[in-house]
């Protein structure tokens, strides 16, 4: 933990009492507050009560004698309305702030790598974390441990922090040493009143990076080419672009799977990203190349990168490998909660036998039409069965399972007699989890222990 000594001898409130907040309360603690708590569900209070907090509701904290309003991001700060509470710090003068912001205020002189943007900050972040292996390298924010349940900075220590939009709204003074943006698409509009806000939200992390600092865009969405060129002509930090697909003169792309960093006043080939094994398709290779620019400024050795970046175990959930059982391959997809995301899983496979439905999303799977000619079957679970059996009508053959255990026992018959070279039984549901599970994580161990009962020896 990372005592926060900012506020000490000081009263801090803190609303929201769930992980960061939870860690909050015990960093603010730990370094001399007087902290006052609240959350709405009375399960998450007594945790914050035997960490020492005066648990009391909002209405009644001592508005005219707090420092600062610790908020948790997942409490409305701006849209679609700020939560009474704010409306009641900003009565008061009170700052409102984010638990990285306590941590920016307490952690001076130590490298911070920051990883924000729509998709693939998990999959960025987890693999900066892992090229930089070598240091104490502290990976947390929004993935794993909050900021503040991390370990206080050593000599050689780095943070890694994946940051949301709503934690960058809460941290005005956040000076990160390399940040990242990944892409936007439109996400999360409602928390952020139109794309414009959000866009401008991502943005601000960038034009806060030090100017010693550097910072790495994924320039392959019209937003972040957009941002990119603003940034390069802001006097900012150095602004390094990324893209899959593009040739760039200055920075880093990937061109047929092949690694390139055009950083200096040559190109250089650093790695074929096809022989990492666990960074399948093209979405993989964006984050690979971000990370590799990220990491490059601490890591130095291009081909140590590329070592890691072959031997990166991958993220569970994720178009992750849970077993073989003679020639068909089980793949977990969990985390494709919508139909963008399981397109990633679909273009990287030639023969799927594909595990389908949930709680569906609008649109439902109409998209995925250009790659229905990859799926030998679907399988339909949940509530969308309906609506993708229709949709899938003609196109692909499917089957009623309604429950993930139908499911895998019929797709994984179905592959095994198929005369695929690699048939692939693939669990991308498109779709939320909500109706059968608690969320994509229990959906996910679901898939992973039925692929492990089909036979002993899978893995
Ligand atoms: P995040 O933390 O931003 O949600 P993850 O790394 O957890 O991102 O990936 C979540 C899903 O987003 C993946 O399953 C994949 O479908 C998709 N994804 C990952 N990386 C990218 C990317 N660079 N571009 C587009 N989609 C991506």
């Amino acid at each position: 933990m990372i005592p926060v000594r900012v506020f000490s001898g000081r009263k801090v409130a803190v609303f929201g009492l769930a992980r960061s907040g939870l860690a909050a309360v015990k960093a603010l603690k730990a370094g001399g507050s007087e902290v006052f708590a609240w959350d709405d569900k009375d399960g998450l209070r007594e945790a914050a009560r035997a960490a020492g907090a005066a648990v009391a509701s909002w209405r009644d904290w001592p508005w005219d004698g707090i420092a600062a309003l610790v908020l948790s991001p997942g409490v409305p700060l701006t849209h679609p309305k700020p939560h009474e509470v704010v409306l009641r710090a900003r009565q008061s003068g009170v700052e409102i702030i984010g638990d990285i912001e306590l941590f920016t205020r307490e952690v001076h002189g130590v490298p911070v790598i920051a990883i924000t943007g729509t998709n693939g900050k998990s999959t960025t972040t987890a693999l900066i974390g892992h090229i930089l292996a070598g240091f104490d390298v502290q990976v947390g924010g929004n993935i794993g441990k909050p900021v503040l349940e991390l370990s206080p900075p050593s000599a050689n220590t780095i943070y890694v922090l994946e940051v949301s939009s709503y934690q960058i709204d809460l941290s005005p003074g956040f000076k990160p040493d390399v940040a990242v943006l990944t892409n936007l698409t439109p996400d999360h509009i409602d928390r952020h009143g139109s794309m414009e806000n959000y866009v401008s939200v991502k943005m601000r992390l960038l034009k806060q990076t030090a100017k010693t600092g550097l910072n790495i865009v994924g320039v392959d969405d019209s937003h972040c080419a957009a941002i990119f060129t603003s940034l390069t002509s802001n006097g900012g930090a150095p602004c390094v672009p990324v893209s899959v697909g593009k040739v760039l003169g200055r920075g880093v792309f990937v061109l047929e799977g092949v690694l390139y960093d055009a950083q200096n006043s040559h190109t250089a080939r650093v790695m074929d990203l096809r022989g990492a094994e666990h960074l399948l398709g093209a979405h993989n290779w964006q984050n690979a190349a971000l990370a590799y620019a990220a990491a490059k400024p601490y890591a130095r050795e291009m081909r140590a990168i590329a070592e890691a970046i072959r031997s990166f175990p991958g993220l569970a959930h994720r178009i992750e490998d849970v077993g073989r059982i003679g020639k068909v391959r089980f793949v977990n997809d969990s985390k494709a909660t919508n139909a963008d995301a399981a397109e990633r899983a679909l273009v990287c496979f030639p023969d799927i036998y594909w595990i389908i439905g949930g709680r569906p999303k609008a649109g439902g799977i109409a998209s995925l039409e250009p790659h229905f000619g990859r799926v030998r079957k679907a399988y339909l679970i949940g509530e969308a069965a309906e609506e993708f059996a229709a949709t899938l009508s003609g196109k692909a053959d499917s089957e009623f399972c309604g429950t993930l255990e139908a499911a895998v026992a019929a797709a994984a018959e179905d592959a095994a007699k198929s005369d695929a070279k690699e048939p692939v039984v693939l669990l991308s549901p498109a779709c939320a989890s909500f109706d059968q599970f608690r969320d994509f994580e229990q959906r996910g161990e679901a898939f992973r222990s039925l692929v492990a009962k089909l036979q002993p020896e899978a893995k």
